[in-house]
């Protein structure tokens, strides 16, 4: 690829003159291809400025569709013969019951169910497009990009065809450029029903594997490619920095070493390797969300982030940075804001970063109505328009409005009345036309599902399987409790036992997760797996708390705790699904990490009959749940392991398989013990002399990084080929990892870096590179890892980066090493080459 040559030949001339300051800048990320400029040139030099605003407008399909509310209202007023008859005609007798629905006095919290009844309705008779507002939005408005799913409900590959023909046949006709079309695949086939679901983000990154990261983006893409779909709003390089955020499990874990990795690796398994020629099996990846919005100040969605200028650069930039390197096409924004400034109306974190620190040339997109978030919830715009200038003035290319062609009727004016430039607006436009070039729009506006015939191949769904097995990470195995033996009793309970909404988590068929019971027949909830391997007779279930599917996802019903206590009589061992249903985004707020009350006395009860207590945590984030550990023997973390996570935890559990997930991110031992694996040295400190014992602590139930097996590893000869060093170097170290056990497995092998003196206070200990092994057992392999010395830096307080002089410990298992910088060096460009 071209790319790499030029920036192989740079780094080569770099090192030649041992010059670690010369940077990348000014060589863009991506080269461009000369031929997609002139086609750009000649598109642009005719398009009117209705056209070119229409471009940087993208909205909702369903406001294309007939009018859901009108049809909803329909729907409440019939009486109960009419409901019964509707609901007959559809075949959805055993999800509606019509006198529950006619019931006037009900009618509140029926809501909803009258909103899924119309859904299911429509869909049956599949996507119809309401004629006048097409015209308005192609013909009138001239609109480029659509996203969304229709309903926000998945459908069949053979209806997205449908969809993508009707929307590519009207948009070239009405403007004679295809639209670009955006849906969230976020753990996989997310909206094309029959597609295949991998585990979600936090789960990827705790199998520390990037061949899986990589074949799990090219699946995503061939699948999506399969519906006609070229855009997917993924991947979600925000860490999880901040344990209450609602939206953790959708990101790579809390460490930027990690998340730029395997995010990376997604990346390329998404658009393959030539960014300017994105192939008919590939999509654009668009990197969200542009930036900092994973660390809200109290936890909550949406809500303002407070992050120092040395964070923003050297951590919160990080994964962002590797995927632009990397070729990533676009970005969206952060809905939020970041010291007051709102992600949308950011210039310098929009155009300087990443247009004009790194010649990038991509497309940036705001994230759902962040232009009215601009001016109806953070007040720093006076009023829409005023917001409009504000964003597109910033750098956005494209909004997602999403409702209303307001947008595209406001930034005209702007532009006429002088208030935004039109190079601006020429700019944006050209960004996103290049963008439908490299796509191949303009060949292959859609496809057909006949031209893929791997879609839903059974290959894919063990590679979904090998990825939940290897993510599940095993926390506590006391006395070697795990693996479980065949012909045991097992009582299984817990709300998460018997729910595939709660394996997938949200983005899984609706946006909530919810509802999802048509979509996931085929797949084995964890009860079904356990049944399956440990046989139907040995199985008892008895939940003892379930989740309430008719309200709210923290709703669960009276809890039975003394009906799964009365069935543990039976059981040799106790295994107790627990955690959260699902959620997604805002919706999944919560003022208290601790887990439910209902599920703690569950689990309390059910320890004090005595017998073998194996806790399984099926939750998005880590809810607190310290008081419980003691009381297990056994703690599996499954995350949310997506449609064969029920059979990944059966395969461990019965020992067919070896665990080797890691941690992905730090568990807390209480609702205030929120911290990183990469604390400051401040944050744990033994008690000083003197009267006063002044001493600090981290509160981490378990450590990122940290997972058992069922076999041992031992480290031993660590070795590097330099002691001392300067900036320019690469720095190898070896290191050997012996399997001690008696049966074979997988071992990720971390080399962390502690920075022991430095101008800022250092950070306790930061990931640096890793591999993942196989070993069987009495096997010794030789692990080697390099890292370039200027890794080692970190952004000083004049916000520039630097590598100290000074002594550093190395870290790989129980060995470590000492290396020390014998030159300080600081680099005066943003970034370091
Ligand atoms: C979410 C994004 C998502 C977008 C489009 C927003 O609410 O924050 O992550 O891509 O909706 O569905």
């Amino acid at each position: 690829m071209k790319k790499h040559i030029i920036t192989s030949i740079f780094l080569a001339l770099c090192c030649m003159a041992n010059l670690p300051g010369a940077n990348a800048q000014n060589i863009p990320v991506i080269p461009q291809d000369p031929e997609i400029e002139k086609q750009i040139d000649k598109i642009l030099s005719k398009m009117t400025l209705t056209e070119k605003v229409g471009q940087m407008t993208q909205l909702d399909i369903n406001l294309l569709l007939p009018n859901m509310q009108a049809q909803m209202m329909k729907l409440i007023s019939l009486s109960q013969e009419d409901l019964e008859a509707l609901i007959k005609e559809h075949g959805l007798e055993n999800d509606y019951d019509a006198a529950d629905l006619a019931n006037k006095d009900k009618l509140r919290q029926n809501g909803f169910k009258f909103y899924q009844l119309q859904q299911q309705i429509q869909m049956k008779k599949g996507v119809e497009f309401d004629p006048a507002i097409m015209d308005s939005v192609f013909v009138k408005y001239k609109v480029g990009s659509i996203l969304n799913t229709p309903y926000t409900t998945a459908q069949n590959v053979k209806q997205w065809n449908h969809i993508m023909k009707t929307i590519q046949e009207k948009s070239l006709e009405a403007i004679g450029i295809p639209c670009l079309y955006g849906i969230d695949q976020i753990h996989g086939s997310t909206y094309i029903a029959d597609g295949t679901l991998f585990p979600q983000g936090v789960n990827m990154a705790a199998t520390f594997n990037r061949d899986l990261a990589r074949r799990t983006g090219e699946v995503t893409a061939y699948e999506t490619r399969a519906g006609g779909i070229p855009w997917s709003f993924n991947p979600v390089l925000d860490m999880g920095r901040q344990p209450a955020w609602p939206r953790q499990w959708e990101g790579y874990g809390e460490d930027p070493h990690l998340a730029s990795e395997i995010g990376r690796e997604v990346i390329l398994g998404m658009q393959g390797d030539d960014p300017n020629h994105i192939g008919r099996e590939n999509i654009s990846a668009c990197l969200k969300h542009y930036m900092g919005y994973g660390v809200p100040f109290n936890g909550l969605d949406r809500t303002p982030a407070i992050i120092n200028d040395q964070d923003m650069r050297e951590k919160q930039f990080a994964p962002f940075l590797e995927a632009l390197r990397s070729g990533a096409l676009s970005i969206m924004t952060n809905s939020s804001t970041i010291n007051g400034v709102n992600g949308v109306a950011n210039p310098i974190l929009l155009t300087q970063w990443v247009k004009e620190d790194l010649g990038w040339d991509g497309m940036i997109v705001t994230d759902w109505a962040d232009i009215t978030s601009l001016h109806e919830r953070d007040r720093i715009a006076s009023s829409y328009k005023e917001a409009v200038k504000m964003a597109i003035n910033a750098g956005i290319d494209m909004a997602m409005v999403p409702s209303s062609w307001q947008f595209c009727i406001d930034l005209k004016e702007l532009v006429e009345e002088g208030q935004v430039p039109v190079s601006r607006i020429d700019d944006a436009v050209r960004r996103i036309l290049r963008l439908k070039f490299r796509l191949g729009l303009f060949d292959t506006p859609y496809t057909v599902i006949e031209d893929y015939p791997r879609f839903g191949d059974p290959a894919f769904a063990t590679l979904s399987l090998e990825a939940a097995q290897e993510s599940m990470v095993l926390l506590k195995n006391e006395e070697g409790i795990l693996p479980l033996p065949k012909g045991k009793k097992i009582l299984v309970a817990g709300p998460n036992a018997n729910t595939m909404r709660g394996l997938n988590g949200g983005w899984s068929y609706t946006w909530q997760g919810s509802g999802i019971d048509r979509f996931t027949e085929q797949f084995n909830t964890i009860l079904e797996a356990m049944q399956n391997e440990f046989g139907r007779e040995n199985i008892i279930y008895e939940p003892g708390v379930l989740y309430n599917e008719q309200g709210f996802w923290t709703m669960e019903h009276e809890p039975e705790i003394e009906k799964a206590v009365a069935a543990a009589a039976g059981a040799d061992y106790i295994m107790v699904c627990i955690g959260e249903n699902s959620y997604c985004e805002t919706t999944g707020n919560i003022n208290d990490l601790h887990i439910s009350q209902n599920q703690a006395n569950l689990v309390k009860a059910l320890a004090a009959t005595g017998k073998p207590v194996i806790l399984i945590l099926n939750q998005g984030r880590p809810r607190v749940i310290a008081q419980l550990v003691p009381l297990a023997k056994g703690i599996v973390n499954v995350m949310l392991p997506g449609n064969y996570g029920g059979d990944a935890l059966a395969d461990l559990l019965s020992g067919e398989v070896n665990f080797s997930g890691r941690m992905s991110f730090t568990y807390p031992s209480g609702p205030n013990g929120y911290t990183t694996y990469d604390y400051k040295v401040c944050e744990a400190r033994s008690p000083i002399d003197g009267p006063y014992d002044y001493f600090a602590n981290t509160h981490i139930q378990w450590p990122f990084g940290y997972g058992l097996s069922f076999t041992t590893f031992a480290y031993s000869n660590l070795k590097t080929d330099k002691t001392s060093f300067t900036a320019g170097d690469e720095l190898t170290f070896t290191i050997d990892v012996k399997n001690t056990g008696k049966i074979a497995g997988k071992e990720s092998v971390l080399l962390y870096s502690s920075d022991l003196y430095a101008s800022l206070m250092p950070d306790n200990r930061r990931l640096r590179a890793f591999d993942k092994i196989s070993l069987e057992p009495g096997e010794t392999k030789t692990v080697t890892l390099q890292i370039p010395a200027q890794d080692l830096a970190f952004v000083g307080q004049d916000g520039k980066w630097v590598l100290e002089a000074g002594d550093f410990k190395i870290g790989i298992g129980d060995q470590s090493l000492m290396i020390r910088c014998t030159k300080t060096h600081k680099w005066e460009q943003p970034n370091r080459p």
